[in-house]
């Protein structure tokens, strides 16, 4: 069993696709995140019985940002995309989940959000595999979109590193290693976050960020388009990140100390 995760205008080439590896009903679909790629096929799967699970995140992500995806792929697709409805999932789950299907385990994971809200990875312990959703792209540059989290995306990387999979299947890219997904997502997103907290540091201010030292990633495909827009979207949420740490400890404190006080 695989997670199927296209959306429906690309439903019926990864059928084609799937057919060559079994020809078993699909029984599970799994939405690893909330971009219209990742859910917007699921009518198609219910429709032939298949379940859909996702993360809680990721429905409440899905259910705020579904009509505009559909509007803006009405645009791309034109009459392509008739007969798609926007069906979140039939099992929600708030961080983990459990399938067992022909002896096969998987442990479907949101850690937090990463490229969107309600991402998560699926792992296969005895196949050494994790599917791992937009969490990893290798090859070409991820994006840090306004629905992404430069500031929880790490930890998600950090927890899917920790499994110490064997494979990796990633949201873009072709099947790869934990030390390529390491290199193309983790270094990008950590050489990201440290040029702009040195910005934020300096008192630079956003105008600055996309001329940020990124050339070591240069090799990445659509660097060109991406880089300087990650940049700016990390600038944003990085000086939220930086103004909620030095209040938070601070409020903590006091709110400890009142309730002992009480
Ligand atoms: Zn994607």
């Amino acid at each position: 069993m695989q997670p199927v995760t296209e959306g429906i205008w690309a439903t019926v080439g990864e059928k084609a696709q799937l057919r060559t590896a079994t020809d078993a009903d699909v029984r599970y679909v799994v939405n690893t995140g909330g971009q219209d790629h990742r859910w917007l096929g699921n009518g198609y799967w219910q429709a032939q019985g298949a379940e859909v699970i996702a993360s809680k995140d990721a429905v409440a992500d899905q259910q705020a940002r579904g009509s505009l995806q559909m509007t803006a792929l009405t645009r791309f697709l034109g009459a392509s995309l008739d007969g798609t409805e926007p069906r979140t999932a039939d099992i929600v789950f708030d961080d983990r989940y459990a399938l067992e299907l022909g002896g096969v385990s998987m442990e479907i994971v949101h850690i937090g959000a990463a490229h969107t809200p309600g991402d998560s990875f699926a792992w296969i312990a005895q196949k050494g595999t994790v599917f791992t959703g937009d969490i990893v792209y290798v090859e070409r540059i991820l994006g840090v979109g306004d629905q992404s989290s430069i500031t929880e995306w790490p930890a998600s990387f950090e927890a899917i590193a920790g499994l110490e999979p064997v494979y990796l299947v990633p949201g873009h890219g072709h099947a790869t290693t934990l030390s390529h997904a390491t290199r193309d997502t983790y270094g990008y997103l950590m050489n990201l976050r440290a040029q702009i907290s040195a910005l934020i540091d300096a008192g630079g201010d956003i105008m600055a960020a996309p001329q940020v030292d990124q050339s070591a990633f240069a090799y990445l495909e659509q660097f060109e388009s991406l880089a300087g827009r990650n940049a700016q979207t990390a600038f944003q949420q990085m000086e939220w990140e930086k103004r909620l740490r030095i209040s938070s400890p601070h409020d903590g404190l006091t709110a400890m100390a009142a309730k002992q006080r009480g």
